[in-house]
């Protein structure tokens, strides 16, 4: 009796003290990405919920919809057995599992976790017993095979899923989504310990999820330009800096473009300014079209925007811009508008942050003095 509760309280302090120590790296960062591997390494890692692999998925209430993220674990019983001989030779804990250079390695390679970032499905009864997860906002443990025949769809068959648990994450009173644990590999069956430990950790996971969204959001709001939704000019002034530390330190070339419309006072003065402001928004849409996902844009002043093009050098950027101020001339919302755009490229014009921004200001002057609506480096 007395050995009974000894034991209990034993494994009660060990779980406390896992979840306190996951709670603590989930307070580390602020970063979505890397909340979601830290999730998820607490749930596959040895020193904490130790699942074989752990699926999480986002809820996209805007589309009703459910998107995998993340995926974390081996893809083969080979890998299973290297990994788990890797972590028990170097006597890995918690902390060295989640650093940023193991997470980014690791993901690079996953199979799984590319097969869980192509999943996209409708949140309806039709879809399973993910959906159904959402939908219900409870967990459900598929561990019979008569189970798991009812939950049997393409998506299980993909992923492989056997006996497997779904848990809802949790924000206040709403379900944003959910993890999927399984022990493909090893074959342990699926404990009520395991599902109630899961369960409790999922809540503390979900908050982690919300802060870290809200954080994210609030920190767009606040460096958003309110006319255009373009970053704004300190924003611009911040990432700049970033820029130039980054391709500092991996020896890149980037490109600044400034650009001003052309004769935009004289179009103010013709159609009024809510109809230069309605200008200001089309052109910053048709920018934002243009650009490529690590491409960053800014409304640098009233009528002037700036382009950081990572990773390129001058005649590519030439060729970008080149492209931009068509796109402007040809649309037929900019009722004739045109811009004018000046380019500089670091380190080749300048490898300060001031001196780039003034010769790409100086190549934008020129281009305005010899004629408008054209480009020049
Ligand atoms: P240029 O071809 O030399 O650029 O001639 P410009 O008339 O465009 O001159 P400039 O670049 O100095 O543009 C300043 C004008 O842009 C003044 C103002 O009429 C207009 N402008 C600046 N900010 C805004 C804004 O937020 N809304 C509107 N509607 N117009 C703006
Ligand atoms: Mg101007
Ligand atoms: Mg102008």
């Amino acid at each position: 009796m007395i050995k009974n509760f000894e034991q209990e309280y034993l494994k009660a302090k060990s779980e406390l003290t896992m979840l306190y120590e996951i709670g603590n790296a989930m307070h580390t960062t602020l970063n979505l990405e890397e909340i979601l591997y830290i999730i998820l390494t607490s749930v596959t890692s040895h020193i904490g919920l130790s699942f074989n692999r752990a699926m999480l998925f986002l809820f996209n209430e805007k589309e009703n919809s459910l998107e995998g993220k993340m995926g974390i674990g081996p893809d083969s019983t080979e890998e299973a057995g290297e990994v788990w001989t890797h972590i028990e030779k170097h006597n890995l804990g918690f902390n060295e599992l989640i650093e940023t250079h193991s997470q980014v390695e690791h993901l690079k390679k996953s199979n799984l976790n590319k097969v869980i970032q192509s999943i996209k499905l409708p949140v309806t009864e039709e879809s399973g017993v993910l959906a159904l997860t959402i939908m219900e906002g409870m967990p459900f443990i598929i561990t019979t095979e008569e189970a798991r025949k009812r939950t049997r769809n393409s998506l299980i068959e993909q992923l492989k899923l056997e006996e497997f648990v779904t848990v809802p994450l949790k924000a206040r009173d709403k379900t944003i989504g959910l993890i999927v644990a399984d022990n493909l590999f090893n074959k342990k069956s699926i404990n009520a310990d395991d599902i109630r430990m899961l369960t409790t950790f999922a809540n503390q996971a979900g908050l982690a999820i919300e802060n870290s969204r809200l954080y994210e959001r609030t920190v767009v709001f606040a460096n958003s330009d309110s006319l255009t939704g373009l970053w704004h000019h300190g924003y611009f002034q911040y990432l700049l800096g970033e820029e130039i530390k980054r391709s500092e330190a991996r020896k890149e070339k980037f490109t600044v473009l400034m650009t001003d419309i052309d004769d935009f006072k004289k179009f103010n003065d013709s159609f009024g300014h809510q109809a230069g402001d309605a200008i200001l928004r089309c052109i910053s849409g048709i920018f934002k079209e243009a650009s490529r996902k690590i491409d960053i844009v800014a409304r640098y002043g009233g009528e002037e925007f700036v382009f950081i093009l990572p990773g390129a050098n001058k005649e590519e950027a030439l060729v970008a811009a080149e492209r931009l101020r068509v796109s402007v001339e040809k649309n037929p919302y900019m009722k004739g508008i045109t811009i004018s755009i000046g380019v500089a490229s670091y380190p080749d014009d300048a490898e300060e942050k001031e001196l780039l921004i003034s010769k790409a200001d100086k190549a934008l002057y020129k281009a305005k003095e010899t004629g408008k609506n054209k480009v020049c480096g």
